[in-house]
C-alpha cells in the first residue's frame, strides 16, 4: 500500500482531510493534476467569506442572531424538495451544517490562527419573504487574509506532514479511474501529466508523460466543481433557468473541469442535484486575468440601479445583493431579454466608492495581506474606491464613465454590438428613482431596502452609500457597468452519508470511498439546496472534509 488513504484533489477540503487523519497518524498521499503552486485550490483565490451564526463579530455590530434564524433562512433558500431521495442527505447535512456555524465552526478556525475582521457583511440579502431565501441579518464574516488566510494553515499542515514522512504529494497526476477491489475502492489509476511551472492559477498542459497506479485503505474524492467547464455547465442547466447563455465568462481556474464527477459515476457512485448549480449575474471581464476568460464577481451593495439589457430596471426583489438565482433566472426566463446575455449597473462615483466589492483575494490586497492600515486609507478615510476598484472602472472592458447620463448612455450602447438603450428612457427611470430619496421612507422597494440597510452599524459605517440622486453631480461621475453571467460552482455532486462516505445507487456507503467539498455538493450532495446564503462554500468544505479525516481516522 501507497499510503492509509489517498487524498484526491488538494483544494481546502482535500488538505482540511488531510489535516484530520496526519493529526491522527495517518500516512495519506494527496493527489493533484496541478503543480505544486496550486496548492490549496480555488480557496486560495477566494474572497474568504465564512458564514457564521451568533457569532462575536456579529454581536459586537448589535446583530442578533440565533440558530433557529438561521436554520429557517438556510430552509427557505434550500427549498429541498427532493426529500425522499435526492435531498435525503443534502437536508441532514444542511442541519449538521447550520448547526456548525452556529457553534463550533468559528473555534475550529480560530483554533488556526483565522481572525475576522471587525465588520460583517450581508450577503444574500433575499427575496423580500420571511419564509423564502436570504440572509435575515449579515452573516458573511471576512477573515483577514481572504482566502489564502483560510487555506495558509492547511497547507502548512501538508507541507509539516510531508517533512515527518506522513504525507506523499503526487503532483501533476490526474486520476482518470477508481480501483476497485471485491466491491471496494482500493486505489486510483491515472496519468502522469508532463512538468509544467505555469504560476498559480494559469492553466497548464495536458500532455501524457506516464501513467500511475496507487494503493491505499480508502480514497477521498476533493477534485471540486464544474465551473471551470462550460460543456457542463450548459449540459446540466435547469430548464428553470431558462437556457444558457451563449457566451459566459468563468470564475474559476481551468482545473476547475469536473471530470471526476464522471470518473466516480462510472464506478458506481450516486450523483445528485446536477441541476443545481450557483453562477453570478454581475460578473466583470478581468483586465488582467489569470485564467482563461478570467471572470472577477463585483459584491454589490444594495444601491446601484440594475437594468436589462434593453435598460429596463429590473423589478424587485432582483437587486444588486439579493437574489442571485432569481435575478439569473428573471434575466434568462423573460421573453423579450433572454436572448441577450448581459445586464447594466448604473451608478455613482459615491456608490462604487463604498459598495463595490470585488471578489477574489488578489483583488483584496489590503485584506489579504492582513494589512489594517492600508485597510482604512483605501476603505475608510479615502474618497476614492479601493484601488483594484479603481483600476476596474478605469481599465475593465465592461466599465464606462461620464459626466452626463446621454453620454454614459452612449457609452455603453457602443459596448453592445447594436445600441439597445434609450437615454430618455433612462433618464425617466434615474429621475423617478431619484424621487424617492428626499424621505426617510419611500415608496420604491430599492429605496426602502438602502434605508433598511443603513439602520445595520455594520452596513452604514462599511456597506451602503447614503441615499442620494443619482443624477447629483456632486456624487458623480456617473458608472455604466455592463454585467456577464459568470460561472462558479456546482450545488450538486456525489451523494455522501453524514461520515461523507460515498454512496452508490442502492443508497449504501460504497467501502472505501469517501468525497467532500464541492464535488459532493459541499456535503450529501447537495447542502445548500437550491439557493445559497453565501459564505457557505468554504465552510462546507471544511465540514465535508473534516467529517471524512475524522470518520477514516476512526474507522482505519
Ligand atoms: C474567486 C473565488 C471567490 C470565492 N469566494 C468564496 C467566498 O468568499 N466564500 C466561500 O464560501 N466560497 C468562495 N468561493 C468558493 C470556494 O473557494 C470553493 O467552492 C472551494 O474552495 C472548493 O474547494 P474544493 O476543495 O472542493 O475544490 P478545489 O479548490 O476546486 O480543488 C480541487 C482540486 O482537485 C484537483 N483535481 C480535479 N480533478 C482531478 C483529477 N481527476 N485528478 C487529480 N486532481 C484533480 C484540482 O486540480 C484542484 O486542485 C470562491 C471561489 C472563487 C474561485
Amino acid at each position: 500500500m501507497d499510503a492509509d488513504v489517498i487524498v484526491v484533489g488538494a483544494g481546502l477540503a482535500g488538505l482540511v482531510a488531510t489535516f484530520e487523519l496526519t493529526r491522527r497518524g495517518k500516512r495519506v498521499a494527496v493527489v493533484d493534476q496541478e503543480n505544486a503552486a496550486n496548492l490549496g485550490g480555488q480557496a486560495f483565490w477566494s474572497f474568504g467569506g465564512i458564514f457564521l451564526v451568533d457569532s462575536p463579530e456579529q454581536r459586537r455590530m448589535r446583530i442578533s442572531d440565533s440558530l433557529e434564524l438561521a436554520w429557517n433562512d438556510w430552509q427557505g433558500s434550500a427549498g429541498f424538495d427532493r426529500l425522499d431521495d435526492e435531498d435525503v442527505w443534502a437536508s441532514r447535512w444542511a442541519r449538521a451544517y447550520v448547526e456548525f456555524a452556529a457553534g463550533d465552526k468559528r473555534g475550529y478556525l480560530c483554533d488556526q490562527g483565522i481572525e475576522f475582521l471587525p465588520s460583517v457583511g450581508w450577503a444574500e440579502r433575499g427575496d423580500l419573504t420571511a419564509t423564502g431565501h436570504g440572509n435575515s441579518v449579515p452573516r458573511f464574516h471576512v477573515p483577514w487574509g481572504t482566502g489564502t488566510g483560510i487555506v495558509k494553515p492547511f497547507t502548512e499542515s501538508a507541507l509539516a506532514a510531508a517533512e515527518r514522512g506522513l504525507v506523499t504529494f503526487h503532483h501533476r497526476h490526474r486520476v482518470d479511474e477508481l480501483v476497485l477491489t471485491d466491491g471496494a475502492v482500493t486505489g486510483v489509476r491515472g496519468t502522469v501529466l508532463a512538468p509544467d511551472d505555469a504560476p498559480r492559477g494559469k492553466p497548464s498542459n495536458r500532455d501524457a508523460a506516464g501513467s500511475f497506479d496507487l494503493s491505499a485503505q480508502a480514497v477521498v474524492i476533493t477534485t471540486g466543481g464544474i465551473g471551470g467547464n462550460h460543456d457542463i455547465v450548459r449540459r446540466y442547466w435547469p430548464e428553470r433557468m431558462g437556457t444558457p447563455p451563449k457566451s459566459m465568462i468563468t470564475g474559476v481556474p481551468a482545473y476547475v473541469d469536473g471530470r471526476m464527477l464522471d470518473i466516480a459515476a462510472d464506478s458506481g457512485v450516486r450523483l445528485v442535484n446536477r441541476d443545481r448549480m450557483w453562477h453570478y449575474t454581475e460578473g466583470v471581464q478581468n483586465w488582467d486575468p489569470i485564467w482563461p476568460s478570467h471572470a472577477i464577481r463585483i459584491l454589490p451593495g444594495p444601491s446601484s440601479m440594475w437594468f436589462d439589457a434593453l435598460g429596463r430596471r429590473l423589478p424587485q426583489p432582483y437587486l444588486p445583493g439579493y437574489d442571485t438565482l432569481g435575478t439569473l433566472r428573471y434575466l434568462r426566463t423573460t421573453p423579450e431579454i433572454a436572448g441577450y446575455d448581459h445586464s447594466w449597473f448604473i451608478l455613482t462615483q459615491k456608490i462604487i466608492k463604498k459598495e463595490f466589492a470585488l471578489s477574489g483575494s488578489e483583488q483584496n490586497p489590503d485584506i489579504t495581506d492582513g494589512n489594517w492600515k492600508s485597510f482604512a486609507r483605501q476603505r475608510v478615510l479615502n474618497n476614492k474606491a479601493p484601488a483594484p476598484v479603481e483600476a476596474f472602472k478605469q481599465r475593465g472592458a465592461d466599465f464606462v464613465v461620464a459626466d452626463g447620463l446621454e453620454e454614459l448612455v452612449a457609452k455603453m450602447n457602443a459596448l453592445t454590438d447594436e445600441p439597445l438603450l434609450d437615454a430618455a428612457a433612462i433618464r425617466r427611470q434615474i429621475e423617478a428613482r431619484d424621487m424617492q430619496v428626499t424621505n426617510p421612507f419611500s415608496k420604491d422597494a430599492q429605496i426602502q431596502g438602502i434605508h433598511n440597510a443603513r439602520k445595520s452599524i455594520t452596513e452604514r459605517i462599511g456597506r451602503t452609500a447614503a441615499p442620494h440622486r443619482i443624477l447629483d453631480p456632486a456624487a458623480g461621475p456617473l458608472i455604466g457597468v455592463k454585467l456577464h453571467v459568470l460561472t462558479r460552482k456546482t450545488l450538486g455532486g456525489i451523494q455522501t452519508d453524514l461520515s461523507s462516505r460515498a454512496l452508490g445507487h442502492d443508497g449504501l456507503p460504497i467501502p472505501g470511498l469517501y468525497a467532500a467539498g464541492e464535488v459532493a455538493g459541499f456535503g450529501g450532495g447537495g447542502v445548500h439546496g437550491y439557493n445559497a446564503l453565501e459564505g457557505t462554500f468554504l465552510g462546507g468544505c471544511i465540514f465535508s472534509g473534516r467529517a471524512a479525516g475524522r470518520a477514516l481516522a476512526d474507522a482505519l
